[in-house]
């Protein structure tokens, strides 16, 4: 069987340069005489590996040296609970934009007082509240007493992503950009901190990359009492990641994966495809009478596409024949339905272009 078109958001497609590269490599890493799978991680090999990962990183998204680079476990999830712990000293503000941002709100209540800046939750999620900064202030919150403000940037489920990133004044901006993390050039400054899930950009299931400003972690852990060893920022900063045994193989992969991205032209590359990718596919759906996607448009993802026909036998009609043209992975979230199809770096113009041919084809053989 010929490798499928795979548009799953998570666990996702990844360049087959790179799987090629890991294929060469998996019996024998160059020079090391065993498989990158065998390695000691404080063995001058893996050393090697990890450093290139982490400079090919720093140059794609042009990280300087007043940000550390973490490379954790426990996926975005344990994030949740990592950022509170290390950053809630007094009060933070949380925006609700989905099911991932509500999730790091209710984990982060667990460990002091926040507030819900704004929430699209009303609208089903399907747009991105503004800030309203007038009402906020007559509520009461000022941005100078909050320890952090924090957003999810694109949200896989609802396929609706900030436009721009909202000003959050004093307040440093922690964002979760698991589904969009080297999707477009970013510039680091607005960010205090950065977390991602490498399964969608930048690698395998099982790496975290946490971006974060030094100074905000040199303190040490804000509730030190409550933080895990393993989620103290600054202990894993001092230790390189390496406190215990990071995910060694995790750390490769998604070190060729960086260099992959700075081969093919870097992050104005990807973010050029990308906004091509997304164009094609919402212009398709937008043309379509069978077809809608419900996201209001300036709060489309370019990662993440919804779309339904809005009848939910022909939706898995759709789900059924598209896999039986190679066009996987195309099921929404099991809490909204209908479809989705997520357009990561590794899912090529190509497939995009036979996704929308094949919506086409379908809705041809409606009328
Ligand atoms: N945040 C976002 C935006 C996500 O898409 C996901 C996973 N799909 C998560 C958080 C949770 O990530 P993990 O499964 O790596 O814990």
């Amino acid at each position: 069987m010929a490798r499928v078109r795979n548009f799953s958001a998570g666990p996702s497609a990844l360049p087959e340069d790179v799987l090629k590269q890991v294929q060469s490599e998996i019996l024998e890493y160059p020079g090391a005489g065993m498989s990158v799978l065998e390695m000691s991680h404080r063995g001058a090999d893996f050393r090697a590996i990890f450093a290139d990962a982490e400079a090919s990183l720093r140059r794609i998204a042009q990280i300087p040296n007043t940000y550390r680079i973490l490379f954790l476990q426990g996926g975005a999830t344990l994030q949740f609970s990592a950022i509170p712990l290390n950053l809630l000293r007094c009060r933070a503000g949380y925006i609700l934009t989905g099911n991932f941002s509500k999730k790091a709100y209710l984990e982060a209540q667990r460990y002091g007082e926040v507030d819900v800046l704004a929430s699209g939750e009303a609208d089903g999620f399907l747009s991105i509240p503004q800030l309203n900064q007038a009402a906020l202030s007559e509520a009461g919150v000022d941005f100078t007493d909050l320890d952090y403000v924090h957003i999810c940037e694109n949200n896989t489920i609802y396929g609706t992503a900030f436009a721009e990133l909202p000003d959050t004044g004093e307040a440093p901006l922690v964002a979760d950009v698991s589904s969009c993390f080297l999707s477009a050039p970013f510039d680091i400054a607005r960010y205090g901190l950065m977390y991602a899930g490498a399964q969608k950009n930048a690698g395998p299931a099982g790496v975290t990359v946490v971006i974060v400003r030094e100074d905000l972690i040199q303190q040490g852990p804000a509730q030190a009492a409550l933080c895990p060893t393993y989620l103290d920022y600054r202990l894993q900063a001092e230790h390189g990641s390496m406190y215990n045994t990071p995910n060694t193989f995790g750390i490769y992969l998604a070190g060729k994966v960086f260099s992959w991205i700075e081969r093919q032209g870097g992050l104005d590359e990807m973010g050029k495809r990308n906004r091509k990718k997304a164009e094609l596919l919402y212009t398709a759906l937008d043309q379509s009478h069978l077809f809608t996607c419900p996201v209001e448009p300036t709060s489309r993802s370019r990662m993440n596409a919804i779309f339904t026909t809005g009848d939910p036998k022909l939706d898995a009609e759709f789900i059924s024949a598209a896999a039986k043209r190679g066009l996987t992975g195309l099921r929404g979230h099991r809490m909204l339905g209908g479809m989705r199809a997520s357009l990561y770096n590794a899912v090529s113009l190509e497939a995009v272009e036979e996704l929308v041919s094949f919506i086409r084809e379908f809705e041809s053989l409606q009328s």
